[in-house]
């Protein structure tokens, strides 16, 4: 078949008639600058024949630019270098019988034969550079092979740049290759992931915020990145609008798509709160927040009203799962950190309260490991208010379910729910409004959905259990998914997804971590840590996970920085 293809392309009679067009070009270019070349030779009839035969060779070779002129002189007389080496310095001299001379001498003799071959490369591209514009004015563009129609490749489109998504384009990339029947397109709001396990360190000012963030077409390489927001998907017409940032919208129609469109805040009904709360979920809430303390210390810097200043730094976070206390531990090492710039204020002004509905924090991890979290935080001052609800909250108070806290700040981490887009699409939901799809991650009834991540109602398909809304599993699923619209492109059967946790690993401030690593090949077998060594633990997995060997890099300066000035206190957006 091979064979039989470049025959076919060889025997084109358009591809002839091109090759034979920049031939008859060669040819008189190679003669009309034939003259610097001759005179260099012994031969004159020999040089003007080698002009014309390397004439053709370059015409046939080189695709000409039109009016490229400088670029075709230059290329050409760069080439007499090598022309001159291969025929003047090796070929000529092995033909007369002699051995190739390589000593200065025998360079210098041969040093007008070389300029003969540069003058001759420049006057040949010029030249030939003329004759293409030419022909190109009188007989039209090269004539070309009339293009195979090949079929429209399949479009799988990917819907969010988070972790699922971002790393579901990149194993599509790896396991379809060079297969160009498929085309892949993200959809994102971002145009970066976001590596959200050190957003902490965001809101706390140990890390620049766009370190943590990997852009999206710099670690894509075939997927066509489309920046926008889905506002709508029709299943009928498959067939997806993007909302762009200048009001306009895009339709993209697709053969598969992919929904990782993650979770958002979920505020269980509080309109208060959802209105006056601060989110912690994007790389802009954990700006604000940073900006919004730093904030707060300006004021409470100049108010004389004890009580007021009080109010000004006492920072609520809602949720003492791990989101929420990775911040409550960043917040707290920040405010008491920044108080040496604060000559007005002390350390018994400043006020971080983590609230949580159960009795012990970080429920993921085991409760004595919750309990020592707790302990080691409230040593450096943060406070807990457990076994307790969030009601409501104004402008300047928190109400709980045990009383009041008089605050300014509210952050809120308490609760997430998949992505509000799903259930608009008509297919099935379960009750926090995540895609239901089996261990395959594709949605029953429709072979041409798919859904992981936090947006996605997953069992592992060996023990039963529902996958958890983190950034390992999803990574995990992500891989399994690319396989399997591998194969379902080539008819085979579908993988049903399976992954053992880890573990978990969660800073609690100053240099304080907690760690829960599942042992391999020993089930259900944990091993704990805590302390310096687990936070050691925790900057070196993460920091190994982060996307981007420039990422890494800028990473680890920022927390070298951080160990030797104090934190920055300048406010890079102003929110007003
Ligand atoms: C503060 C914090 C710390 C965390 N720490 C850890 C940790 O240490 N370890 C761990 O495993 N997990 C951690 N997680 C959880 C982890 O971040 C999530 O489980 C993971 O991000 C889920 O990946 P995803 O791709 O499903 O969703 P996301 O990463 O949230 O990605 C969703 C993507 O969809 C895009 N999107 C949303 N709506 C639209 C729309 N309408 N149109 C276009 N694009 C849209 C978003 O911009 C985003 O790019 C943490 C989460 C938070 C918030």
């Amino acid at each position: 078949m091979g064979n039989l293809g470049a025959s076919n392309v060889i025997l084109n009679p358009r591809i002839l008639m091109k090759y034979f067009r920049r031939a008859a070009i060669g040819a008189i270019a190679g003669s009309a600058s034939a003259f610097p070349l001759a005179l260099t030779q012994t031969n004159v009839a020999i040089g003007i024949l080698l002009a014309i035969l390397v004439g053709i060779v370059y015409a046939v070779a080189f695709r000409p630019t039109p009016r490229a002129y400088a670029d075709s002189a230059m290329t050409a007389a760069a080439l007499g270098v090598p022309a001159w080496v291969i025929f003047g310095v090796i070929l000529f001299p092995l033909i007369a019988g002699e051995t190739p001379e390589w000593s200065n001498q025998g360079m210098r003799d041969l040093f007008p034969e070389l300029i003969g071959w540069v003058l001759y490369g420049g006057a040949l591209g010029l030249i030939a550079q003329a004759l293409n514009d030419l022909a190109l004015a009188k007989l039209g563009p090269e004539p070309e092979p009339a293009k195979l129609a090949l079929p429209e490749p399949k479009h799988i489109v990917i819907l969010g740049g988070g972790f699922a998504g971002m790393t579901t384009a990149q194993n599509l990339e790896q396991v379809f290759g060079a297969d160009r029947s498929v085309a892949f397109t993200l959809v994102s709001e971002t145009n970066a992931l976001l590596f959200t396990p050190m957003l902490a360190e965001v809101a706390g000012s140990s890390l620049e915020p766009s370190h943590i963030s990997t852009p999206l077409r710099t670690s894509l390489r075939r997927t066509k990145v489309v920046r926008g927001r889905v506002s709508e998907v029709d299943l009928e017409a498959r067939r997806i609008r993007i909302a762009l940032e200048d009001g306009a919208t895009r339709d993209l129609v697709y053969d598969h798509a992919v929904f990782a469109l993650g979770a958002v805040s979920n505020y269980l009904g509080l309109k208060n709160v959802q209105e006056l709360a601060f989110d912690f979920k994007s790389l802009l809430d954990a700006i604000r927040i940073r900006n919004h303390v730093i904030d707060m210390f300006e004021r409470a810097d100049r108010e004389t009203d004890a009580e007021m200043r009080r109010e000004l730094l006492t920072f609520v976070i809602a949720g003492g799962g791990f989101a929420g206390v990775e911040l409550a531990g960043a917040l707290n090492d920040f405010s008491r950190g920044i108080l040496a710039d604060y000559p007005n204020l002390s350390p018994a002004d400043v006020q971080i309260v983590l609230v949580h509905a159960r009795d012990h924090i970080l429920p993921e991890l085991s409760e004595s490991l919750g309990r020592y979290a707790q302990e080691s935080m409230a040593l450096r001052g943060v406070s807990f208010r457990l076994n307790c609800r969030l009601n409501d909250c104004r402008p300047d108070c928190v109400i709980l379910s045990d009383g009041e806290v008089r605050a300014r700040t509210l952050v809120w981490t308490a609760g997430t729910a998949p992505n509000p887009l799903l259930k608009t699409l008509g297919i099935e939901v379960d009750k926090r409004g995540a895609v239901v799809v089996d261990t395959s991650m594709s949605v029953p009834g429709h072979p041409e959905l798919w859904a992981l991540g936090d947006c996605a109602a997953l069992k592992d398909g060996k023990t039963g259990n529902p996958c958890p809304p983190t950034a390992q599993f999803a990574l995990r699923e992500a891989r399994t998914l690319a396989q399997n619209i591998h194969a379902a492109q080539q008819g085979r059967a579908l993988q049903p997804f399976h992954f053992n946790s880890l573990g978990a690993l969660c800073v609690v401030g100053h240099h304080t971590a907690c760690a829960e690593l599942t042992i391999p090949f020993a089930r259900r077998k944990s091993v704990r840590f805590r302390g310096l060594l687990a936070w050691l633990l925790w900057r070196g997995i993460y920091l190994g996970k982060l996307p981007g060997l420039e990422r890494k890099v800028r990473v680890l300066i920022d927390w070298v920085i951080e160990l030797f000035f104090p934190r920055d206190i300048v406010q890079t957006i102003d929110l007003r």
